[in-house]
């Protein structure tokens, strides 16, 4: 019979699920009642950059010499098989929209204290193309903007920024050839609410950062508009 074969260690864990459902989104144990969404033990290694503090700190050499903006910050260094490439992979490609949400949390409670952001009027996430976000059910980056507008008190909104093309697999393509693919991948919607304002553009992981200077290319067209950056992720070889 079947459920003979089940282990007193499977067993012990059913019966855990059952009264503990939520898993940690680093390390799929089941969290405790305290905890939320992140274990304590991956809560407290999740490596922070401290970028917010740096006026010439990685991701703002990222972005230099490529499009004006006023500043940048990422929260967290992406490694492969690192603790932020796990979760940022459950917010994408499982569902786990919570995490999008406490990652964007934790980030903005680490800039509440930094002066820019206080001059900030806008928070807008990278958009998907459609076809992408339908497939998904969301967008991760607006999970991830949301949490940090509701934090910073700051409206965040993907409702003025459009993907036109879907271009996010590019990272066999070299650089000239990626912001050539990138022209025109984005475009704006009731420029009149974006004009004069400081724009937070924020996204989940930097890498090359060509999908975020393609967006904020396009923000940029519109009248009297500053621009930062905001990654939730900073990829590191
Ligand atoms: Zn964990």
């Amino acid at each position: 019979m079947a459920m003979a074969l089940i282990s007193l260690t499977e067993l012990k864990q059913g019966i855990s699920h059952l009264f503990y459902p939520r898993l940690c989104g680093g390390c799929d144990k089941p969290l405790v009642a305290t905890e939320e969404v992140l274990c304590i033990s991956c809560a407290a290694e999740l490596p922070e950059t401290n970028y917010h503090s740096e006026a010439d700190n990685e991701t703002v050499l990222r972005f230099s010499g490529r499009i004006p903006f006023q500043h940048a910050t990422s929260y967290a260094y992406f490694t492969e098989d690192g603790l932020l490439q796990h979760l940022l992979h459950a917010l994408k490609y499982r569902g786990r929209k919570d995490v999008g949400r406490y990652l964007g949390r934790r980030f903005a409670e680490s800039l509440t204290d930094t002066e820019w952001i206080r001059t900030v009027d806008l928070i807008i996430p990278v958009p998907l193309h459609r076809s992408k976000d339908a497939s998904r059910g969301y967008n991760q980056s607006m999970a991830i903007a949301g949490a940090m507008g509701t934090v910073l008190g700051i409206t965040a909104t993907g409702n003025n920024v459009l993907r036109n093309r879907d271009t996010e697999s590019q990272t066999r393509k070299s650089r000239a050839e990626r912001a050539a693919n990138m022209e025109g991948a984005f475009a704006i919607k009731n420029a009149e609410e974006l004009e004069g304002k400081h724009i937070l553009i924020v996204d989940d992981v930097l890498t090359t950062g060509s999908t975020l200077e393609a967006c904020a290319v396009a923000v940029s067209a519109v009248k009297n508009v500053k621009i930062s950056f905001a990654t939730i992720g900073i990829a590191i070889s």
